[in-house]
């Protein structure tokens, strides 16, 4: 028998045995560090322990058994191949320990650097720096300060207080100006608040700084706010992060030592080309804190031609080894050049396009994986308008792009007065400190709205997306003084009728009217830019690529339709018939007299009379759609929202009766209104007398509509057209409610179809959960279901969406409780799941059941990739969604393993 011996985990690799792919087990900069150091590139020396030592630390509470053995022998082995021991009095080997979880993650503990300084070894370490005491001590005191505040909770502001009174005692406010000397004193002050904060000495033992770094890396994932980042990024709460110890090497010996960060090409717009930042005489954190400005990249080739051209080398090699955009920090220490880290890199939404499109021209990808790397999301970003910067604007603050788009308007610092300026027809910008359900007049009435404080998940934010308003928040910059109705920021004032310009994609705020530009993108889907004789790079990109979508997808496309200039548009927006037409506004506008007629109607004959007078007026309607639509399915929905919302408002109504009394006036007319608006009255009208029900309670109203659509559609195609109308009663929750519609529907068609070809399909929306449940028996009486996803979230949920995203949603999304709001994407979970049950129940019943969705989700990227999965024959949204639903329809298809937008 073999021994008994239990086989321990392996939970520490050497850089030399990982590669890119092993991001689960290593973390992305582990994986990347290993794969570089295994491209035989310049990567210091180093080792990572695996996601999965994180794992059992933190279910157990201690290090997993064979750990510390194994970071001794690899400390061991690292130790040999440096030629130093770590922390060695004379000739130490430092190292820095980094998190770096598999998707990368801001809320995650920072870097410690220079661990093994101690007392004995910074005297060590200035001596082989060639007596160099200064960057001995200024590496000593950054250990303190990191280790401190990222390992044992010191509040980092008492470091920062220490060294502005060491500056302040030298007279600078420069830290290159403090000397040995000084840094030596700062070190005490360090230890001192140290020991204050910790109730224990600095730890000198070198392999004691070392494991309890290792230990705080592990801690760090269940930290507070990397809690809360994981719930709102979706990201799986047991992954664990890997720890990477890494040799030092040293961008702080002086003016031929230095680091940098550097991109393969511009992540802003995808061109071609170096761009990056450099600072000489710097640690790495230095670049990024901004604390001394860094010179442009290309500017290395003057102080460092070797260095340079080697790191122009290495950049031409990882672009092509990753195929895609890389982005690097790197280090050059005494003349000899240091990669630490890359990745893929981060990028604009035109940059995404632009560089999918050209990697596809050089050969490293094909059109599917350009497809895969772009995403509905980006495209919808550049069908916003921008604005055009350029002339010479410069931004005065910048906080979170919270909903995005360019808005330009007068300043005003209240809800009454925004409403008031709208009506005299001003572009208004409403300016809050942060905003609250009180604001929502306003914020209807803004173009864009600006708050100084809360993130992408206040109350701002989250209301401006769901209106798609414009919305910067967070401007953290502006001082917002509500009652004497002026902010200031960066030495201006800006009172109330000022013009401001805000970005609600890049968070920028500016002083006056930036002129708008409309989207380059939009102007190539309304046919206007010819993609073929077009130089603009990102439009030839968004052509291929969509062209491909177009291709790869199974799902159709349809849009929202309520008039024929709106199908129109959507058409030359790719949309391949109408899913959701509303018939709604067919009963406004002058047309309300005549409802009013058919609510108030004393007897059958008034009824007839009413809905005789409305029979032309719709047909003609839909006479318009139909031609727009030629050839195209269009679903019209009968009529939906409770009638009384066709009637003048309770109280007003109210108020003029007994005004037109005192005067003695005649009001028998208003008051039979009057009356039939109290009957009419509900509490929670959603829930009330609206779509099927009314049409059942309310005789001859869904037969006049059905009769105008019959009519409408016979008509275009004796005129030689196509209609293809498909009749859809809205709320049905019984299959015996639509039975009964549907028996009478059937026979006005026959009546008039007659033999003119013409065919209507009935069916039904799903969007009541009662119909999603017994959807089995309801597609015995329905040719189609269309998915109404709104109201199956509001039921579903017990949401009133007109009420929840002011009153609350900020909160739930404060507390992770969704990552984002339901009504943006669909619930998979809960609302999918009565999706999925009634697109399996239905189609069992009736093989061929054409399914559908209406509503907003059909044009979220994530809900496409949905209801792909579920199997649903289109989506319909809205004309400019269209666009975005194509992609990711194309998306959905060509991947196996879902969406891939994070
Ligand atoms: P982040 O994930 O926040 O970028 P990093 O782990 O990359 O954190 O480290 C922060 C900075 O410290 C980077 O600029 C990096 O270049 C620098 N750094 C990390 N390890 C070393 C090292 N071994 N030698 C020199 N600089 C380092
Ligand atoms: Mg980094
Ligand atoms: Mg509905």
């Amino acid at each position: 028998m073999a021994t008994q011996e239990t086989v321990e985990s392996k939970y520490v690799y050497d850089f030399a045995e990982g590669n890119k792919d092993l991001k689960d087990l290593l973390g992305g900069k582990g994986a990347n560090l290993a794969e570089m150091t295994n491209l035989g590139l310049p990567v210091p020396p180093g080792f990572t322990i695996t996601t999965e030592a994180c794992q059992a630390y933190l279910s157990t509470g201690r290090e997993p058994d064979g750990l510390a053995g194994q970071i001794e022998a690899h400390l061991e082995s690292l130790e040999r191949q440096m030629g130093r021991r770590l922390g060695d009095p004379d000739d130490p080997l430092l190292v820095s320990v980094r998190s770096g979880a598999k998707f990368s993650m801001p809320g995650m503990m920072e870097t410690v650097l220079n661990v093994g300084l101690n007392d004995r070894s910074v005297i060590g370490l200035s001596t082989q720096a060639g007596g160099n005491d200064r960057f001995a001590w200024d590496s000593y005191r950054r250990l303190i300060q990191m280790f401190g505040k990222t390992v044992c909770e010191v509040p980092g502001e008492e470091f920062e207080h220490a060294l502005d009174d060491a500056k302040h005692a030298k007279g600078t406010r420069n830290d290159l100006d403090l000397d040995a000397d000084d840094l030596r004193g700062l070190v005490d002050a360090y230890k001192k608040i140290f020991a204050k904060h910790t109730g224990r000495e600095f730890p000198q033992e070198p392999r004691e700084q070392l494991d309890l770094a290792i230990r705080a890396v592990f801690e760090s994932w269940n930290a507070e706010r990397a809690i809360l980042y994981r719930r709102q990024e979706r990201i799986p709460a047991d992954l664990g992060t890997a720890v990477n110890v890494v040799s030092m090497v040293f961008g702080n010996l002086g003016p031929d030592s230095g680091t940098g960060v550097a991109f393969t090409r511009d992540p802003g717009s995808g061109a071609q080309g170096i761009y990056g930042d450099y600072l000489a005489n710097a640690q790495g954190e230095d670049v990024v804190a901004g604390i001394r400005n860094t010179v442009p990249l290309q500017e290395l080739e003057q102080l460092d031609k070797n260095s340079y051209d080697e790191l122009l080398g290495i950049m031409a090699r990882l672009e092509e080894h990753y195929k895609d955009l890389c982005d690097i920090e790197f280090t050059i220490e005494r003349g000899k050049l240091w990669m630490l880290q890359t990745r893929v890199g981060k990028r604009t939404a035109a940059a995404a396009f632009v560089i999918a499109g050209q990697l596809v021209d050089e050969g490293l990808i094909d059109l599917d994986e350009a497809l895969h790397r772009v995403n509905g999301a980006q495209l919808a970003q550049l069908m916003f308008p921008r604005f055009q910067l350029d002339h010479d604007f410069q931004p005065v603050a910048r906080g979170i792009g919270a909903s995005p788009g360019a808005a330009s308007g007068k300043v005003v610092f209240t809800s009454a007065r925004a409403v008031e300026l709208a009506a005299e027809g001003e572009s208004v910008i409403l300016v809050r400190r942060e905003t609250n359900p009180d604001d929502l007049t306003g914020m209807i009435a803004a173009k864009g709205i600006l708050t100084s404080r809360g993130g992408k998940t206040s109350h701002a934010a989250v209301v401006a997306r769901g209106m798609g308003k414009t919305c910067v928040s967070g401007a953290d910059e502006l001082e917002v003084n509500v009652p004497a109705k002026r902010f200031t920021v960066g030495g201006h004032t800006v009172g109330e009728g000022d013009v401001v310009s805000i970005d609600g994609t890049t968070g920028k705020v500016y002083l006056g009217e930036v002129p708008v530009m409309p989207s380059e993108v939009v102007q190539y889907f309304e046919g206007s830019l010819d993609p073929a004789h077009i130089d603009n790079p990102l439009v030839r990109a968004v052509h291929r690529i969509m062209t491909h979508a177009d291709a790869a997808r199974r799902l159709r496309v349809r849009t929202n339709a309520d008039t024929g200039a709106d199908a129109a548009r959507a058409r030359r927006f790719g949309a391949e018939g109408i899913g959701l037409c509303r018939t709604e506004h067919m009963f406004l506008g002058d047309r309300r007299e005549l409802v009013e007629r058919l609510i108030l109607a004393a007897g059958e004959r008034e009824r007839e009379d009413a809905l005789a007078a409305l029979l032309p007026l719709q047909r003609a309607d839909f006479v318009e759609i139909f031609r727009e639509m030629d050839g195209l399915p269009v679903t019209v929905r009968l009529i939906d929202p409770p009638l009384h919302e066709f009637l003048p408002p309770l109280e007003q109504l109210a108020v003029n009766v007994a005004v037109a009394q005192e005067r003695g006036e005649d009001v028998a007319k208003e008051e039979a209104l009057l009356s039939a608006v109290r009957r009419m009255h509900e509490e929670n009208p959603m829930l009330g007398l609206r779509g099927v029900r009314l049409g059942l309670v309310i005789p001859g109203l869904f037969a006049m509509q059905v009769r105008a659509i019959a009519e409408a559609a016979v008509a275009v195609t004796r005129d030689g057209g196509t209609a293809c109308p498909e009749i859809m009663v809205p709320l049905v929750g019984a299959v015996q409610e639509l039975e009964t519609v549907r028996a009478e529907a059937e026979k006005i068609i026959a009546e008039v179809v007659g033999d003119s070809g013409v065919e209507v399909l009935i069916g039904t929306m799903i969007e009541v959960p009662r119909a999603a449940l017994t959807a089995g028996q309801i597609a015995e009486a329905a040719e189609f279901f269309s998915f109404g996803t709104n109201d199956l979230t509001q039921m579903a949920w017990g949401f009133s969406r007109d009420d929840v995203e002011g009153a609350f949603f900020w909160r739930y999304l404060e507390l992770g409780i969704f990552g984002i709001s339901p009504f943006e994407s669909i619930d998979a979970d809960g609302v999918g799941r009565l999706v999925r049950i009634a697109a399996e129940e239905g189609r069992a019943a009736r093989p061929g059941l054409k399914l559908g969705v209406c509503g907003e989700h059909g044009g979220d990227p994530d809900s496409v990739h949905f209801f792909h999965a579920v199997g649903l024959d289109y989506v319909s949204c809205s004309p400019f969604r269209v666009p975005v639903a194509r992609l990711e329809a194309g998306r959905a298809a060509i991947s196996t393993t879902g969406s891939d937008s994070r």
